[in-house]
């Protein structure tokens, strides 16, 4: 049913986005990443560069002008793109990931009002904001109670809503000119029945920006540093009801078939950091002679790598498979969806490290670089829903399914 082989065009954006990750990200990223000042730690060249090479535009269809990839072209790049630095691909799998969002449940007037111009825009950016500094998990899971979940609000005036309230830790918060926001439009409805979300624009080429939202606290994190994740705030801010996405109350319950691919990108993200540790760790143990051989020939060495390699084969099959049942609707398993990213996070800081020990006491070096990798492998323990959140929300499915093969 599935085959993953990459197909020519695949396999020809994958080397194009291999040689610009060895050419731009590799090079330029830790400096970014070094930087204690996040907002210095914005790596715009590196966005102009990708963007100059069509990456911006590569999830606009076609008839757009944009590149017509599918999920699972784009869940390869945001491997590849890991693999030079987390908060790169975080970037680019949060502009996919909204993008494909607007294409499935956005209106036509949305297509050009906000795709065309973010198609002109040289480093337009986008994001999606859900978290609140009072609630996290609770719309992972999603709890039924309707006090819990987010509380920004969301009034209806006219053919306007106002929203009010504070968004935190948003990938891409500093730097996108495109949003997608959820606010809670019935508050004595449960999540999935009481939330709807809106596109706010922010600097975009030719696009009145709205009263009432700014940018605030830009956070200083562990690790994914160059993804300028930030705070947003809301003030009576006045959004055009035309500006909604999906239906009025329900763009939580349809986030699933509106989003299918987001799990698998925060695991094609997390997946490109194990490939990195994996290869800096093969090739060191390749290099490294101690024992007069190299270390590669001890067997405890050789046996970690190829338990390591298996790790993160297997977590590269979940990512593509959830790639592909993004893209067949039809095959959509919302138990593999939700695993895919806690399995991959799990294995890949296991991965990370593991790969840093194999460097001795260089590891613990920071311009080795082993320590960034393990700093980056921690985010996604965190980000995209903690892993305990998810997981208990497959529980939750699982323990109505019948027995799985
Ligand atoms: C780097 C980064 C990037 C992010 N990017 C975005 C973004 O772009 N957009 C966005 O909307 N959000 C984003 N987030 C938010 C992220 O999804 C949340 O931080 C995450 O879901 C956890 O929520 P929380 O921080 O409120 O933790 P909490 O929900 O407070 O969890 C605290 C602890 O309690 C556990 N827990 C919580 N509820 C339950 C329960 N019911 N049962 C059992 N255990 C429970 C959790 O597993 C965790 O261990 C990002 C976060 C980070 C760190």
């Amino acid at each position: 049913m599935f085959d993953f082989t990459p197909t020519e065009e695949q396999e020809a954006l994958k080397t194009m986005v291999r040689e610009f990750v060895d050419r731009e990200v590799k090079p330029k990223a830790p400096a970014y990443d070094a930087e204690p000042d996040p907002i210095k730690g914005i790596p715009w060249d590196i966005i102009k560069s990708a963007n100059e090479l069509g990456l911006k535009d590569i999830a606009v269809r076609k008839e757009l002008g944009g590149g017509g990839a599918d999920s699972q072209t784009l869940g390869m790049l945001v491997e590849e793109l890991a693999v030079g630095d987390l908060g790169t691909s975080v970037i680019y799998a949060q502009n996919w990931k909204v993008i494909q969002i607007l294409q499935h449940a956005g209106t036509e007037e949305q297509m050009k009002n906000y795709l065309v111009p973010l198609l002109e825009d040289p480093v337009g950016c986008c994001a999606v904001a859900l978290k609140e500094p009072e609630s996290g998990s609770d719309h992972f899971i999603p709890i039924k109670d309707p006090k819990a979940g987010p509380k920004m609000s969301c009034v209806k005036d006219g053919d306007h809503v106002i929203l009010n309230g504070t968004k935190e830790f948003i990938s891409n918060g500093y730097i996108a000119h495109l949003y997608i926001i959820f606010a809670r439009s019935d508050p004595k409805a449960s999540l999935t029945e009481g939330m709807s979300a809106f596109i706010v624009p922010r600097d975009l080429p030719g696009v009145d920006n709205f009263e009432g939202f700014r940018v605030g606290r830009v956070y200083d994190k562990i690790g994914e540093r160059l993804a300028g994740n930030a705070e947003l705030i809301f003030e009576d801010c006045r959004v055009p009801v035309a500006n909604m996405v999906a239906g009025w109350n329900t763009a939580l319950r349809d986030w699933v078939q509106i989003s299918p691919q987001s799990n698998a990108y925060a695991g094609a993200s997390t997946l490109g950091v194990g490939w990195a540790a994996f290869d800096r760790a093969l090739e060191y143990s390749q290099m490294r002679i101690q024992g007069v051989k190299p270390i590669i020939k001890h067997a405890n060495i050789s046996i970690k790598l190829a338990d390591m390699y298996a790790s993160l084969v297997s977590a590269q099959m979940m990512v593509r498979r959830g790639c592909w049942q993004a893209d067949h609707p039809e095959y959509f398993d919302l138990r593999l969806a939700r695993s895919i990213k806690p399995f991959c996070s799990k294995v890949v800081i296991k991965v990370a490290l593991e790969a840093m020990q194999m460097f001795g006491g260089n590891g613990a070096m920071r311009d080795v670089g082993m320590e960034k990798l393990v700093r980056d492998a921690t985010i996604f323990l965190h980000s995209d829903g903690t892993n305990d959140a998810l997981d208990r929300g497959t529980g939750e499915l699982l323990a109505g399914s019948p027995i799985i093969r």
